[in-house]
């Protein structure tokens, strides 16, 4: 009896011991990783549910609004082994439209609540936890108006627009099909007032769906249509003739430049993979830059463009490229080129800042300035560039020298004007009338000092 006693409590002395050594001291916690205060009907909200010991037991999400509850997420977990751990994270992304039974909550204040248990020690002890946070939630789009009436626009070219919105909205502009701009606010005409500048691409049709759009923190959308007619353009084509002088030419030194692009076996493959991939690459690029336009016009009066030029190639050309008589390539020439003399001083076309001074591909050494809104002109197969990234820059001052650098069959400027990303004509921003028409007559006069 006396053996089986000590052999009983010594059984239970070892059980607590080893109880005691594997005892889940920690409670459940939940971290809200993204917990917006104002949200819409797909922001996400994330919360991660942890428990340090031995797992989590159950988990309870639910959303309590007014005087409704309604359970959101409902799990248990079974109980692991005393020497394992259960189920010590779990994490849950909900949406208030995905997630939420639909008419459980309505525009307002609702609240999450998060009850937490874990794995018990002994059958017995175990940690309860419990959280709520409250969300607003918003369902109301911003509101949008066009200030200005008239908009015109040309394949290829440019046009403004002026639009108020509601002070809840965080993001705004125009989107032309695929192409989205973005507004920029102009205080001049008012409390929420704001002008985009946007692009007809040249290759997208007149047809092309254009509005003027809002969005607000909640993530809520608004889109209007506006008063507009679009007109074709009939652009040129022409064919190149490559010849090996003119391939041995460019090539090697555009290579040289740019070790990431691949090298063809032949001269003309690494012709056709600069003319094509590096061509695209090198618009990605300037499309980045022009998010980096100021939310200020910094130009005044017409475009200059380069003193006693020949126009050599018109804005998007449509180039059919020739090799050994075999048609080998197409691409578009966005831009003008311009030839003068050799090693021709190249003036800046309006006020701006210099935000790009250096090689950059197909266009070789190149300068871009930013003439803010999301205005970029770009000068490209410099044989110099005499100006600095970040300086600012007056029309007609020198930027550089004329030269081939790049893919450039002789000494010629390279000039091309591009609106947020969208190649557009030049000749309109060269003509003085078209700017007074399109842009400065939608302008409180007290826009420039
Ligand atoms: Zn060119």
């Amino acid at each position: 009896m006396k053996r089986l006693l000590i052999g009983i409590s010594s059984l239970l002395g070892i059980f607590l011991l080893y109880s005691s050594w594997n005892w889940d001291s920690s409670p459940p916690t939940v971290r809200w990783l993204e917990a917006p205060s104002t949200v819409g009907i797909d922001t996400r909200i994330i919360l991660e549910l942890q428990d340090e010991g031995k797992g989590l037991q159950s988990i309870e999400v639910a959303l309590v609004s007014g005087e409704n509850r309604h359970i959101v997420v409902s799990e248990t977990y079974e109980a692991p082994f005393s020497w394992q751990q259960g189920v010590t994270q779990r994490s849950i992304t909900l949406s208030p439209g995905p997630s939420f039974e639909k008419g459980s909550v309505s525009e307002g204040t609702f609240w999450l609540e998060v009850r937490l248990r874990d794995q018990p020690n002994l059958w017995l002890w175990k940690h309860e936890f419990s959280e709520r946070r409250s969300f607003d939630l918003d369902l109301t789009p911003p509101q949008l108006q066009t200030l200005s009436s008239q908009h015109y626009i040309r394949q290829g070219g440019s046009e403004a627009i002026i639009y108020r919105v509601s002070e809840d909205t965080v993001a705004s502009g125009v989107q032309v099909g695929e192409h989205v701009f973005v507004g920029y606010p102009l205080p001049e005409r008012g409390r929420g007032a704001y002008i985009c500048l946007f692009a007809l691409a040249h290759d997208q049709s007149p047809e092309t769906t254009m509005v003027v759009w809002a969005q607000d923190g909640a993530g809520n959308r608004n889109e209007i249509s506006f008063w507009k007619r679009a007109f074709p353009v009939r652009f040129r084509s022409r064919d190149i003739q490559l010849s090996d002088s003119l391939i041995n030419a460019v090539v090697p030194e555009i290579l040289a430049h740019q070790t990431d692009i691949a090298q063809g076996e032949s001269v003309i493959e690494s012709f056709l993979e600069i003319n094509g991939p590096l061509r695209e690459l090198n618009h990605r690029q300037i499309e980045e830059l022009s998010h980096q336009s100021v939310g200020r016009l910094l130009w005044s009066g017409a475009f200059l463009q380069l003193s006693n030029s020949q126009v050599e190639s018109a804005f998007a050309d449509r180039r059919t490229y020739y090799y050994q008589g075999q048609k080998v390539d197409q691409q578009t020439h966005l831009g003008f080129d311009l030839a003068s003399v050799a090693h021709g001083a190249v003036e800046c076309a309006n006020d701006g800042i210099v935000l790009f001074a250096g090689y950059l591909g197909i266009y070789g050494n190149t300068v871009i300035v930013d003439h803010g809104l999301g205005l970029l002109a770009l000068y490209g197969h410099l044989s110099r560039i005499e100006v600095k990234e970040g300086q600012g820059i007056t029309k007609g001052a020198i930027l550089g020298r004329t030269g081939q650098t790049g893919l450039a069959a002789g000494d010629h400027l390279h000039f091309s004007m591009i609106l947020q990303g969208v190649q557009v004509n030049p000749l309109e921003w060269w003509d003085e009338r078209w700017l007074d028409q399109h842009i400065l007559a939608k302008l409180p006069k007290d826009t420039f000092e």
